[in-house]
């Protein structure tokens, strides 16, 4: 049949969405002047606009169709739960086989400390959720006082005011008053961006240790009698896919063993193969006591987003915490809980993780190595199928861009034109490809990637 929504011109849908779409994270200012872009399908790993271009998705949506677009399987769970049962709800004492199945089949792929699974409709959702969660651990252990949670700058924790809050985007903070109280942030484990500073002279081993002290430093600073949590993506996606060096995480993790802190990993982006594991965590070798997912759980076919809770505060809520006051209408939704089976069937069908560790993502970092000869190009940096590329005013000197010319935005642009969705964060191009892509799809996006380059230069 015919596609849905066709009938209406390019034009006409720029207009409509001009006068009535408020969209997330947009300049509207800057959208009028060149008009809305309309996605209207996608295969694979590419997505079509209504002036018939297609483009390379490599940033999957927004990090989360794992699968590629189009996957019938996914599409048949979606329908099939829908015919059968396309809501119920998991408060009061019922549940439903699919919110069901999917915590146990979540609880067997994480490691081995999670056995439960609580769910929600995102990501934000799942961050607000530990926000809870660790406050009433505390509670529970009679530590009232251990409310405190400490973060990264440019950290990306979600939207709402609490995720915004666990976030460290300078940008979102200035938005409404953020971040609430209790509530910190240390630094990132950028080495790049401290290469004129704390990381002046030292190796990136030597800067992760430095780096995962400013934890040691902040908790000194707080009283440890008086901090929750820590969290952290295992590699910063949103914040410019940050791969911290090998001895960042190890370190934090005795940190928070030294200080009795609850370790959340947020594996919103990390999750489901992204880093080559399973889990960020494992890619890193920590163990949280907490891990939140969305985006991937998925593939973004439909909202779903939760919280692994590991024993140590599960087995406390269970048996001694009665009634958790936390939840949302959509914690579990069937439709959403049946296509994560059918994603997760799909992922370990087709060996997606493995094929991210052993063939796709060295092969993205050989590629992704090749840029270094470019003039603009002052490192790169990838982990599994997440990369880097940041854009270098003077190579040898490694000196920014003016903060007014906007390198990443004139670069995205080129790549957006010539069909490849690539963003920029600052100075830095980063993607983050489906899991489904080829090799000769990872030279065609490097092909664009190079393009744009030349272009921006
Ligand atoms: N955590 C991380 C690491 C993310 O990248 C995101 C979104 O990009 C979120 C949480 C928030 O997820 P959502 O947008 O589904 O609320």
């Amino acid at each position: 049949g015919a596609p849905p929504f066709a009938g209406r011109t390019t034009r006409e849908w720029q207009a409509a969405d001009a006068s009535h779409f408020l969209h997330p994270f947009t300049d509207h200012q800057a959208l009028a002047s060149k008009g809305v872009r309309v996605i209207t399908r996608g295969e694979g790993v590419y997505v079509w606009d209504s002036e018939g271009q297609r483009i390379l998705d490599a940033m999957s949506g927004l990090w989360c169709v794992n699968v590629g677009y189009g996957q019938e399987s996914l599409i048949e769970a979606a329908t099939q739960q829908m015919r059968t049962l396309p809501y119920y709800n998991a408060f009061f004492q019922t549940t439903t086989p699919a919110a069901t199945a999917l915590a146990e089949r979540l609880a067997a792929r994480t490691p081995e400390s999670f056995r439960h699974a609580f769910f929600c409709g995102s990501g934000s959702e799942a961050n607000d959720t530990v926000i809870r969660l660790v406050r009433r651990y505390w509670d529970l252990m009679g530590q009232p006082q251990r409310k405190v949670i400490i973060s990264r700058l440019n950290a990306y924790h979600g939207s709402t005011m609490a995720a915004a809050s666990l976030g460290g985007m300078s940008a979102m903070h200035a938005q409404g008053g953020l971040p609430i109280p209790g509530i910190v942030h240390i630094d990132q484990p950028h080495y790049w961006a401290h290469r004129h500073g704390a990381a002046q002279g030292l190796d990136r081993e030597a800067f992760g240790l430095l780096a995962a002290r400013w934890l040691e430093d902040k908790i000194a600073e707080v009283g440890a009698g008086n901090v929750a949590a820590f969290i952290g993506e295992p590699v910063q996606g949103a914040g410019g896919v940050i791969v911290p060096p090998s001895t960042y995480w190890p370190e934090i993790q005795r940190i928070c063993d030294r200080h009795g802190i609850l370790l959340v990993s947020d594996e919103v982006v990390c999750g489901f193969g992204r880093t080559g594991q399973w889990w960020g965590c494992e890619t890193f070798g920590t163990k949280p006591d907490l891990l939140t997912f969305a985006k991937g759980v998925t593939s973004g076919y439909v909202p779903l987003g939760g919280v692994m809770v590991g024993e140590r505060v599960a087995r406390l809520l269970i048996e001694q915490g009665g009634e958790f006051e936390h939840g949302y209408t959509y914690s579990g939704h069937p439709v959403a809980c049946a296509v994560g089976l059918a994603n997760l069937d799909l992922i370990e069908r087709e060996d997606l993780v493995a094929r991210v560790r052993e063939d796709t993502g060295p092969y993205l970092a050989q590629q992704l190595a090749t840029l270094m000869e470019h003039p603009m190009v002052g490192e790169v940096q990838s982990c599994g199928l997440m990369a880097a590329v940041q854009l270098c005013r003077n190579v040898p000197l490694r000196e920014a861009f003016a903060p007014e010319i906007a390198i990443g935005m004139v670069c995205r642009r080129h790549c957006f034109d010539n069909g490849l969705v690539m963003r920029a964060v600052g100075d830095r191009m980063i993607v983050a490809p489906p899991l489904v892509i080829t090799r000769g799809q990872i030279d065609e996006m490097f092909a664009l990637v190079r393009q744009a380059l030349d272009r921006t230069l």
